[in-house]
């Protein structure tokens, strides 16, 4: 067959990496092998992020920068296919084909296990001389998960395996529900299948995705009701899983039989990523969270005692419309409260078509940008203290890849700190994949260092 190369930008979430993946799987078999740059690529997919305005707009000076190549290629009598993939595809699909005519086709998150059939039309129609525009946006998702299930997994120690999509919540600020659509939980036979195949191609640690995936539920292999507990329980039998993970979580569904496991589990990795989003119980109301900060804060008490050298991270957004002065102070003393080990923090960004945008009482940029790089520095401080109160202690570390020395690799700790590990440079190919115990001697706010203990 012949071969033919595939580039895909991934922008956003570890959703949208677990999709990029699976691309690559279900473009395998038609000969479309991954590429690193886009200029010579048959075929050309954005898999894109609509969750702020920025992560939008990016998209489509994208757009105009591939035109060109595809420009020079069609010049060399040689076919591109452009297609724009996930959130930003799914919110704005119609508008992407009016104001890119340059694009062959777009599809949202969940019908790209069609890739195949939409590629194979598009080039049809312009073999035929006709204008290639496909528009594949339905929310149909156990269809996508029954196709991509039959698919060969490569090689490898880590892995993501998505056991939820989609949200009902409806934060007020936040389009996921609308682009990901209702909240659907797969099967645990299947997931059980699924994790199965990925214990065999040698991955060690498996991370669980959803967009709310500790709402994650089933029935079981004998008929019992699960939720995510369960299931965690039930991956970590299968033989060769030694990290378990899941993200992103709701406080609303932090459920005290989940927090027993992190106490219980050895597979199940000390780290917990729990957006908060604000301090201000106000704020938070307005927000639609369905918690509080004393509730937030009671989850994060209760899972230390369960788990008392678990590693907290967290979402945080500033400048919510109505946002005060004191209500950012709130955020800030939740913050110093829970004492982070990482986190994300944004300035809020209203989107079209969510409650959040038509508020009245919209926070001005300039205080937005204040707020936020007053959030940031007294994270960044957090996760340095985090980073450092490891120095002299030994961590397990699982080798991803190399390091930036020659003689090094580079991996992550069960905390998902990035480690920088030296190991003499004849043992950075042998050691890829495995864990190891580190001895950790260096820390700063964005890595640990050490050696092999
Ligand atoms: N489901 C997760 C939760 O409940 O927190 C997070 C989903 S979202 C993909 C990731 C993060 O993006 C959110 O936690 C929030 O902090 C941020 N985010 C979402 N909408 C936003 C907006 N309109 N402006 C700024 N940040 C936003
Ligand atoms: Fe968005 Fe809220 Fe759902 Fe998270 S819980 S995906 S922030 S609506």
């Amino acid at each position: 067959m012949e071969k033919k190369k595939l580039y895909i930008k991934t922008y956003g979430c570890q959703m949208n990496v677990y999709d990029t993946e699976r691309m690559v799987d279900v473009m395998a078999p038609e000969g479309y092998m991954e590429t690193d740059t886009p200029e010579d690529a048959d075929l050309v997919v954005l898999n894109t992020c609509h969750i702020r305005e920025k992560a939008a707009e990016k998209v489509y000076s994208d757009i105009g920068r591939i035109r060109k190549m595809k420009d020079t290629k069609k010049k060399d009598g040689e076919e591109m296919v452009l297609a724009v993939g996930g959130c930003v595809a799914q919110a704005e699909g119609a508008e992407i084909m009016k104001r890119a005519p340059v694009v062959d086709m777009v599809f949202g998150p969940q019908t790209y296990h069609n890739l195949p059939d939409m590629v194979n039309q598009s080039l049809s129609l312009k073999s035929q001389g006709e204008k290639s525009r496909i528009l594949d946006t339905g929310l149909a998702v156990d269809e996508k998960f029954d196709q991509l299930s039959k698919k060969d997994v490569k090689k490898k120690a880590t892995a993501f395996l998505t056991i939820q999509e989609g949200c009902d919540k409806f934060c007020t600020f936040c389009v996921v529900p609308y682009t990901r659509g209702a909240e659907f939980s797969r099967s645990i036979e299947d997931l059980v299948k699924d994790a199965e195949k990925l214990a065999k191609a040698g991955v060690v640690e498996v991370t669980l995705l959803g967009q709310n995936v500790n709402a994650f539920h089933g029935v079981s292999e004998n008929g019992e009701e699960w939720g995510l507990p369960q299931l965690i329980r039930r991956l970590a039998k299968i033989d060769g899983f030694e990290r378990i993970r899941y993200t992103t979580s709701h406080p609303h569904d932090m459920t005290d039989e989940l927090l027993k496991v992190h106490g219980d589990l050895k597979e199940c990795m000390p780290y917990l990523h729990l957006p908060v989003q604000a301090g201000s119980d106000r704020i938070l109301k307005a927000m639609n969270r369905t918690h509080d900060s004393a509730s937030y804060k009671d989850i994060i008490r209760d899972l230390r005692k369960e788990r008392p050298d678990i590693a907290i991270s967290g979402d945080f957004i500033v400048g919510f419309p109505g946002e005060t002065y004191e209500d950012f102070k709130e955020t800030m003393e939740l913050v110093r409260d829970v004492k982070y080990a990482q986190a994300y923090s944004f300035k809020y960004s209203p989107r079209p078509g969510t409650p959040a945008a038509e508020m009245d009482d919209q926070v001005d940029e300039n205080i937005k940008s204040e707020r936020l790089s007053r959030l940031q520095a007294l994270l960044k401080q957090q996760q340095a203290d985090f980073n450092n109160s490891v120095i002299g202690k030994t961590l397990s570390v699982l080798i991803e890849g190399k390091g930036k020395a020659e003689d090094a690799v580079f991996g992550r700790s069960p905390y998902m700190q990035a480690v920088q590990v030296k190991v003499g440079a004849d043992k950075v190919e042998e050691l890829q994949g495995k864990i190891v115990d580190v001895k950790i001697n260096g820390a700063n706010t964005f890595y640990i260092e050490g050696i092999l203990a």
